[in-house]
């Protein structure tokens, strides 16, 4: 595939052309110079020049020689993971979560706070502790540090500037980088690079997930990825093409959370009656059994799983995401759905309930349905954080001006 970034400038020629390697290798790692001049559509002077000043700075490395190959066999090269790091958090409702990644998406070191979350500023002084611990772990210390990106359990305006609102945290409209920046700054984290990145931890997780995969990158990126987000509250992260988050005009593309299934229903915390947060939500799940808002709600659930009660409420759950699962089957269309979130652990009533209801559903149509692909994680603690940190490298490997 050949790039289609404009051309400019020469200062901006220069950043697109190096934008242009790293987002091959990032997808495609083992390439020549010269499959790296096809891919990109540059010359093999300019992809010489411009790798040469990757391998100095870092961000790329040679392998082995390829094998196979008609006529001379060309070096392998790759992003490098060895001398810079990415810092990605997310805020959540029930504890902080941060983690320091490499180029190409491997977990350094990871670290949380489990207590509920209070106001902003003590949120803020929470995750400059973690970053800090986390720059001082010896597989961290000494790397040249990208950037920070920060999940948040709300909205975010699409310009990135503010969290638009948490209705299950209480915090009103909100600049939280600007929040954070004494923090950071009182926590000694001085050099933490140029990328900030703030987003809705859906969004970055779905970010993660289909920009910085887990394990070997596929042929080609997922038409369009969707992120359920199950915990606290619960929302979804859209993204199309490997790389484009799909914001909406104000940011709120992917409130799922808040589409309302249940006229008259019960109140949410957004102030509405009826949305899926008030069946399917953990603070729903929570405030029907009467559990305690502290317990992890696995751990909650584990001894009382054979009560009718749970039974029932998981059951209606489980309805709720069906219904969430075939509306957006039949509204955006993605090719990939991840479940993730604490409810994601659940399994049993809840997430059988559901697949068997989109299952169904899906089968009794007249006519072929498209395939879709779902991936429920059950391991998806640190998939926000993680995919906060895979926006510091979309936004450090763009070019300037360029989304990633
Ligand atoms: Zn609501």
């Amino acid at each position: 595939m050949t790039s289609t970034l404009p051309a400019g400038d020469q200062g901006f020629l220069k950043h697109l052309n190096r934008a242009a390697m790293l987002d091959a290798l990032r997808r495609e790692g083992g390439l020549s110079r010269a499959e790296l001049a096809a891919r990109t559509g540059r010359t093999k002077v300019t992809v010489g020049s411009v790798v040469q000043d990757l391998l100095a700075e870092g961000w790329v490395h040679e392998g082995d020689l390829q094998q196979g190959t008609v006529g001379r066999p060309g070096r392998q090269l790759h992003l490098d993971g060895r001398h810079h790091v990415l810092f990605g958090a997310e805020v959540g409702v029930l504890g902080t979560r941060a983690v320091a990644c490499t180029l190409t998406g491997q977990v350094l070191a990871r670290a949380a706070t489990t207590t509920p979350t209070g106001d902003p500023d003590s949120a803020a002084a929470d995750l400059a502790r973690l970053v800090r611990t986390l720059a001082e772990h010896p597989d961290v210390h000494g790397r040249e540090v990208l950037g920070l990106g920060v999940a948040v359990p709300g909205p975010v305006a699409p310009d990135g500037a503010s969290l638009l609102y948490a209705p299950n945290l209480g915090w009103p409209q909100l600049a939280f980088l600007d929040t954070l920046a004494p923090h950071l700054h009182a926590a000694g984290l001085t050099s933490l690079g140029r990328v900030r990145v703030l987003d809705n931890e859906a969004n970055a997780a779905a970010f993660g997930e289909a920009y910085l995969p887990p394990g070997p990158s596929p042929a080609e990126p997922p038409g369009l990825l969707a992120y359920l987000s199950l915990g606290t509250g619960v929302g979804a992260g859209l993204v199309e093409g490997g790389r484009r988050v799909l914001r909406g005009a104000h940011g709120l593309a992917g409130e799922l959370g808040h589409t309302v299934i249940q006229p008259g229903g019960l109140y949410c915390h957004c102030g509405n009656r009826g949305c899926v947060e008030t069946l399917l939500g953990g603070w729903a799940i929570r405030a029907s059994l009467g559990l305690n808002a502290l317990e992890p709600l696995e751990a909650a659930l584990l001894p009382r799983r054979r009560e009718a009660a749970v039974q029932v409420t998981l059951g209606r759950a489980g309805e709720a995401l069906g219904l969430l699962l075939v509306n957006l089957h039949h509204t955006l269309n993605p090719s990939d759905i991840v479940i993730g979130g604490a409810l994601a652990r659940l399994g049993g009533p809840l997430m059988d309930t559901a697949l068997d209801f989109f299952t169904a559903h899906l089968a009794r149509r007249r006519g072929q349905s498209p395939p879709v692909r779902v991936d429920v994680r059950p391991d998806s603690l640190y998939l926000p954080a993680r995919g906060a940190a895979a926006q510091v490298l979309g936004r450090a490997i763009a070019a300037p001006g360029l989304a990633p």
